[in-house]
């Protein structure tokens, strides 16, 4: 950790509504149990109590930023529930070595929570103007081992590929078949898909050591469309 990040994360009061958000989230998936979600790993957790959340929503968000709910961030797009951003972290299973490619940058808060866990991190944001404010802000924040580029998530990010993870943050239709190509044997694709805000299902797709992909139903989840893919 480079000192920014440890006094960023170190103002008390938001040390201890990050440490209420963790209960929260731990309760959230006792809860959750019964789908094909099950508890989420100390090490998820540990992540998401360090990530300063209440530097990436704006300042009139502030007061909120530790509720576990999503919040607006302007240009129509949301920073997730932070159960979500656990969740689907949890889903990748992964290693400090490890190679992980995000789609929907979004404020860059999941792309924090994967910097922590994670060696190296790309994240691809179609809004302009977001990606290079999450850029600016994680760097400003001591996230070293990320890259933001602006572009549609359609097509993967093929110069880092093949990923050990890949997590995309708002829902397609179907599962672009790139981000599957781009998938490690042994790697893991957790996704939001489905047409409209009502049908969506977060589905986690593995692909096992002979490259063949498996899919599995997890939850039903609430996302922005994944826009672009002409
Ligand atoms: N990961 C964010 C969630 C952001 S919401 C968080 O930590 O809270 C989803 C984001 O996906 C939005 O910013 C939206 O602009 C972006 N997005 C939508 N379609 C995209 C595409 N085709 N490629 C890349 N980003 C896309």
């Amino acid at each position: 950790m480079t000192s920014s990040k440890t006094h960023e994360a170190g103002d008390a009061i938001y040390i201890e509504a990050r440490r209420l958000m963790v209960e929260e989230i731990r309760a959230m998936a006792e809860e959750t149990v019964g789908y094909g979600a099950g508890p989420i790993s100390e090490r998820v957790l540990a992540a998401m109590a360090a990530v300063p959340r209440h530097r990436f929503v704006p300042d009139e968000e502030r007061y909120a930023a530790y509720d576990n709910h999503p919040l607006p961030i302007g240009y129509g797009q949301t920073i997730s529930q932070p159960y979500i951003v656990a969740l689907m972290t949890d889903l990748l299973r992964l290693n400090k070595d490890d190679t992980v490619l995000e789609v929907g940058t979004g404020c860059g808060y999941q792309t924090a929570i994967l910097s922590e866990l994670a060696g190296e991190v790309y994240s691809i944001e179609i809004v302009e103007p977001l990606a290079r404010h999450a850029a600016g802000l994680l760097r400003e924040l001591g996230y070293a081992n990320v890259e933001v580029k602006a572009g549609d998530g359609h097509a993967g990010w093929i110069e880092h590929a093949p990923y050990d993870g890949i997590i995309v943050t708002a829902a397609p239709d179907q599962v672009p078949q790139a981000l599957i190509d781009q998938l490690k044997p042994g790697g893991r694709l957790a996704i939001p898909v489905g047409e409209g805000w009502f049908a969506q299902e977060l589905i986690l797709i593995t692909k096992d050591k002979d490259g063949i992909s498996h899919s599995k139903n997890i939850l039903p989840v609430r996302f922005v469309p994944l826009t672009g893919g002409d």
